[in-house]
């Protein structure tokens, strides 16, 4: 499909919608759910109710070949609030790992688990970091161990960090089946809801996104059926056997990182991006108002070619950060090839402007600025994320560096 920067009908259309429930129904809750540091379920509800939290909703971004319906709908989001909008897309991070490495079967079977309904919406979690295995996943310790007898895997260790862990219907949870592959001997399983010996008892506090709940999640003697493995059994030994025959080949050093996980990663990437360019126009939009109606040595600050200037960098930063995020999300659909690190550069830049416009959103409204009375306060802790997780901006540039050079740089 060609890249056109015009949304379609359907495009402006998705965009309207999620921008209204962001303003009428996140914009008014976001410093209460903030301040509360809980999940806010009422609003999950009524996000679950007009069809904006559910399965349905991410087949229909999906389905979109330009690949922007995402980016668009996940930029509203955010613009509303970035604790809330976490709240309501943390699951898709499960949901993501479950399409990526799931049977149809079991994509049909978990699911719908992830999400629950609009009477009774649930949460999923993805936990994959661990205290000791952060940007570097293949020094993860968590095991998973095959009992035949009674065809179950047996899970143990720590994750950390996990957004919903101990809250979630259902948890998807990475482990090594052989750490002699490092990250090729890593699995995904499905823990289903209630399984005994995952325990999240610690709710972690955190600077900012403080309505989406974070904690570590530990793993005790964990077991789930076979069947729990993503992508099968059959799929998992073949995969661990080929990994087995290329381990220690000259070819396989230097490409440590395997391309079918990054493209996996860089796929994600621009839909992270589109979060954080939500919070960083939300900033930019409160700053130019408040701006043009400040006055001070008897004129509107915004008068001070330093406050206009800063504006029209926030602005020009946001839109160049939009045309990277678009341009990975449609690479990504349309399966080009991200030859010089594409998604990571939309997700680097996205970040590091979310931290960058937030700032000045703050020094633009001085004193009032670092109120909690005014949200630029609270866009500015919760834009600070995006340069850690997912990738941290240093990954995302290793990432980059190593695709224009060709060099396995460490
Ligand atoms: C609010 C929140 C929600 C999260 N949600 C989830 C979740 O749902 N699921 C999940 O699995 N994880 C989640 N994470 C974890 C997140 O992905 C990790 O924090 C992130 O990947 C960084 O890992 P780390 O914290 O261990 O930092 P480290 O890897 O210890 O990094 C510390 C510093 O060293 C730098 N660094 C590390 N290696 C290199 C290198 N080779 N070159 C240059 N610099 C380097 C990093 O960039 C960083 O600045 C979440 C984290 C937070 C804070």
């Amino acid at each position: 499909m060609e890249f056109w920067l015009d949304l379609n009908e359907e495009q402006q259309d998705l965009r309207a919608w999620v921008h209204g429930f962001a303003e009428t129904v996140i914009r008014p809750a976001a410093s209460e759910w903030d301040e509360r540091e809980e999940t806010p379920w009422p609003i999950l509800q009524e996000a679950a109710k007009i069809g904006l939290y559910g399965f349905e909703f991410l087949v229909n971004t999906w389905s979109d070949t330009s690949g922007l319906s995402l980016p668009v709908a996940n930029e509203e989001l955010f613009w509303g609030d970035g604790g809330i909008g976490m709240a309501i897309s943390g699951t898709s991070l499960a949901v993501a790992a479950i399409y990526g490495s799931g049977t149809p079967d079991q994509l049909v079977e978990w699911v719908p688990q992830c999400f629950g309904d609009a009477a009774d919406p649930k949460v999923a979690a993805f936990c994959s970091t661990e205290p000791e295995a952060g940007s570097d996943v293949a020094s993860m310790r968590s095991r998973a161990v095959y009992d035949e007898a009674s065809d179950e895997w047996v899970l143990n260790g720590q994750k950390a960090y996990a957004t919903n862990g101990g809250i979630a219907n259902v948890h998807v949870v990475t482990a090594s089946v052989d750490p002699s592959l490092g990250s090729r001997g890593q699995a995904a399983f499905v823990v289903p809801p209630g399984t005994k010996g995952l325990a999240a008892t610690r709710k972690l506090k955190k600077l900012g996104l403080r309505a989406s709940h974070t904690a570590d999640v530990f793993l005790d003697d964990v077991r789930i059926p076979g069947s729990c493995l993503l992508g099968g059994k059959e799929a998992l030994d073949r995969r661990l056997a080929r990994a087995r025959e290329k381990q220690n080949t000259p070819a396989d050093r230097t490409k440590r990182s395997g391309q079918a996980a990054m493209r996996t990663f860089e796929l994600s990437r621009p839909a992270v991006g589109a979060q954080a360019l939500g919070i960083a126009r939300a900033a930019y939009e409160y700053a130019l108002e408040y701006a043009k109606t400040r006055v001070q040595f008897g004129r509107p600050i915004i008068e001070n070619q330093a406050i206009a200037f800063a504006l029209a960098d926030m602005r020009t930063e946001i839109d160049a950060a939009r045309l990277l995020v678009w341009r990975a999300a449609w690479m990504g659909r349309n399966e080009r090839p991200f030859a010089a690190g594409e998604g990571s550069m939309s997700k680097l830049k996205a970040g590091e402007v979310a931290v960058a416009v937030t700032e000045k959103a703050v020094q633009i409204l001085g004193g009032a600025g670092y109120l909690r009375d005014h949200p630029v306060e609270r866009m500015y802790r919760d834009a600070k994320i995006y340069t850690i997780f997912e990738g941290t901006s240093e990954i995302q540039r290793l990432v980059i560096a190593r695709a224009i050079s060709g060099v396995h740089i460490r």
